[in-house]
């Protein structure tokens, strides 16, 4: 049950969300702007009014050189048709080198996991990008990501060892086990990265040193899921 402060404080913030959605913009563009704006994640409208004044005050090639490089990002990007990184051709940058060990697929959830361990100087493997991680909650199964394909690259035989760099969360172990059994029939060692991230941490916002260490660290999937 609420106390009557409580209640108060609820009716308070209320007034204070309603009184923010009413607000009247003097343009209506401006407050077209605006929608489009803090509909992106992580922007308020407070914020979103911030960039739309801020657009306004410079010169309009500024807004017409961002308007294009969103629009060029939306229409021309494409996706690596091996391992779903974005790049500018059929192939990444990665894929393409032959400096690489192609033989160790690290599996990710996003191109931003990928970009993360790039960073840590500390992988030379390849990539596979998932696309998400399993997740009931969100409406997202296996067939919305991209396994089958992991399945298919390590089918080809060239695959030895493919390590799981998911988020420790939930989904993320989730995720695992579920390719842990889709590829038990290969001959492909599956390693996991060590638990220097923490329990729940998303592999995104770990340390460049930590990362890089959780990598290198890597252990057996095998072991990691005996009790
Ligand atoms: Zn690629």
């Amino acid at each position: 049950m609420f106390c009557k402060r409580e209640i108060f404080r609820i009716f308070v913030r209320r007034k204070k969300i309603n009184k923010r959605m009413n607000q009247k913009y003097p343009s209506v563009l401006l407050e077209n702007a605006v929608n489009e704006l803090s509909s992106l994640p992580g922007v308020g409208r407070k914020t979103a009014l911030r960039l739309a004044l801020h657009m306004l005050r410079r010169d309009v090639g500024y807004t017409e050189g961002f308007a294009s490089a969103l629009l060029a990002l939306r229409r021309d990007v494409k996706y690596c048709k091996v391992c779903h990184n974005i790049c500018d051709d059929n192939m990444c940058s990665i894929c393409a080198d032959h400096q690489r060990d192609h033989s160790t697929v690290c599996v990710v959830e996003n191109i931003k996991e990928v970009m993360a361990i790039e960073n840590t100087g500390q992988f030379r493997g390849v990539y596979h990008v998932l696309g998400g991680i399993i997740s009931p909650m969100d409406g997202i199964g296996p067939g919305d990501l991209q396994i089958d394909s992991l399945v298919q690259r390590v089918a080809e035989g060239e695959v030895k060892e493919v390590v799981l760099a998911l988020s420790t969360t939930m989904e993320g172990d989730t995720t695992n086990f579920f390719i842990y059994r889709k590829l038990s029939s290969y001959d492909v060692k599956i390693s996991v990265i060590a638990r220097g991230v923490s329990i729940g941490d998303e592999i995104e916002y770990a340390d460049e040193i930590t990362l890089g260490r959780s990598i290198v660290n890597r252990t057996s999937f095998n072991d990691s899921i005996k009790v």
